[in-house]
């Protein structure tokens, strides 16, 4: 039976960042309790569901205060039976926890936190408008360790305007002197509907970007970490298992404002609109705004463009048997003539994107669908 990942949007955080392009309001505490509700009800139409992994994100779900995550964790276990391996990962941000919640966290069995640090220089975290300073991010892994937690992520941002390579090494020493489990480090990317695109902020040039995503990949690879993805690096066994569900091509459900569900060939997404989210389900309807019926081509195509974000690479003639379909002729030329451009590589029908090829992946995949 297929593995299913329940990933569940808490949509609220203390400030807006001004890089983010996610569903995420700043604080609407007024709207903490109704969502909680709708997501429930939600809940409900997948009741009896088998899941492997959890993943709650948002948005910062620890924004939500003792009460209110136990509730969340019993619309979790009332609704769905989670395997005894369960991977439960939940995102937080230094400046909404204490030693309690996380120990709350811990009880209702989140076995996974992601911390988004971005930064631990006070420079870029103001220019990044975090809540918190570099002292709160220290002290934030530094209560995880004391609740126990054994896996712990941490989100790093490389590549911020002005920030030289002599700084970004000394934010992933940091990285690395708190041993942690797992690290996700993405270079800053300007997103349609944030902030910085909104006043036409510049990016630094590709090549510097490429300079140093090879800095901090060497970094964290010099000190046991495996990259497994494009942005994600870990050490043995301590993988996102939730992501990878993702990247190859697994199925997965997910609840709450704007969340995408991909389910026997089936993608469907919920309304982008809190409001609406929550009045639809108040009023018995589901959320759902959309849903594409991917043919057996669709299928292949989608597990092989997500596929090229892990290192391990994506095998086609593997996709084409259990899809039962083969690669059009003209997707296969476009795939040799980025292998001959450098930016994919191919090891027995096994494809894979180079670092050159990272840099630029969405890119690539825009131009093979
Ligand atoms: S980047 Fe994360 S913390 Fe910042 S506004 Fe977006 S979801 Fe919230």
């Amino acid at each position: 039976m297929n593995k299913l990942g329940l990933y569940i949007h808490i949509p609220f955080c203390k400030s807006k960042c001004p890089y983010c392009s996610f569903i995420s309001f700043k604080e609407k505490e007024e709207s903490f309790d109704p969502y909680l509700v709708a997501l429930q009800k939600e809940a409900i139409y997948f009741k009896g569901r088998e899941v492997s992994t959890v993943y709650i994100g948002g948005g910062t779900p620890t924004v939500l205060d003792k009460k209110r995550l136990e509730f969340l964790f019993s619309i979790i276990h009332v609704n769905f039976s989670l395997s005894p391996e369960a991977e439960v990962t939940i995102e937080a941000n230094p400046a909404t926890f204490d030693l309690a919640k996380a120990e709350i966290l811990r009880d209702y069995g989140v076995n996974r936190v992601s911390l988004g640090i971005q930064s631990f220089n006070n420079k870029y975290l103001e220019f990044l408008k975090r809540p918190y300073n570099r002292i709160q991010a220290l002290e934030a892994v530094d209560i995880l360790k004391q609740a126990n937690f054994k896996n712990i992520n941490l989100d790093l941002m490389y590549g911020l305007p002005g920030q030289d390579a002599c700084e970004i090494e000394e934010d992933v020493k940091t990285l690395l002197s708190l041993s942690c489990s797992h690290a996700s480090l993405y270079a800053l990317s300007i997103e349609a509907g944030s902030e910085f695109y909104k006043n036409n902020f510049r990016l630094l040039s590709s090549d510097l970007q490429a300079s140093y995503f090879e800095l901090v990949k060497d970094m964290l690879i010099h000190e046991g970490f495996c990259h497994y993805e494009v942005s994600n690096f870990s050490l043995n066994n301590f993988e996102c298992r939730h992501n990878l569900n993702y990247w190859r091509g697994g199925t997965y459900l997910g609840l709450g404002v704007a969340a995408h569900s991909y389910m026997e060939g089936r993608r469907l997404w919920n309304t982008e609109r809190l409001d609406v989210y929550m009045n639809l389900l108040c009023q018995g309807f589901p959320a759902q705004a959309g849903e594409e019926h991917l043919d057996p081509l669709g299928q292949l195509m989608e597990s092989f463009l997500i596929g090229l974000r892990l290192t391990e690479g994506v095998d086609l003639k593997k996709l084409e048997v259990i899809h039962q379909v083969k690669l059009p002729e003209e997707k296969e030329r476009r795939i040799f003539e980025f292998i001959r451009g450098g930016f994919l590589q191919n090891e027995n029908s096994c494809f894979k994107a180079t670092v050159k090829g990272m840099m630029i992946l969405d890119e690539l995949c825009s131009r093979l669908i």
